[in-house]
C-alpha cells in the first residue's frame, strides 16, 4: 500500500511521523508502550494516522 508519509499526533503532544502508514503505526506502538505503558492496536494507530 503506497500511501505516502503519515503522521500521528499523540494525545500527550508527541508527533510521530513516518514515510508510510506501516512505519508510523509501528513507531506509535513503540511510543505508546515505552512512554505510556499502553498497548496500541494496529487499528487504533491506523485510525489516528493522517497524511503528513
Ligand atoms: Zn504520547
Amino acid at each position: 500500500m503506497a500511501d505516502g508519509a503519515q503522521v500521528i499526533e499523540c494525545p500527550c503532544g508527541a508527533i510521530i511521523d513516518g514515510e508510510d502508514a506501516t512505519t508510523v503505526i509501528a513507531k506509535a506502538q513503540t511510543h505508546a508502550k515505552t512512554t505510556h505503558d499502553m498497548e496500541l492496536s494496529d487499528e487504533q494507530a491506523r485510525s489516528m494516522a493522517r497524511p503528513a
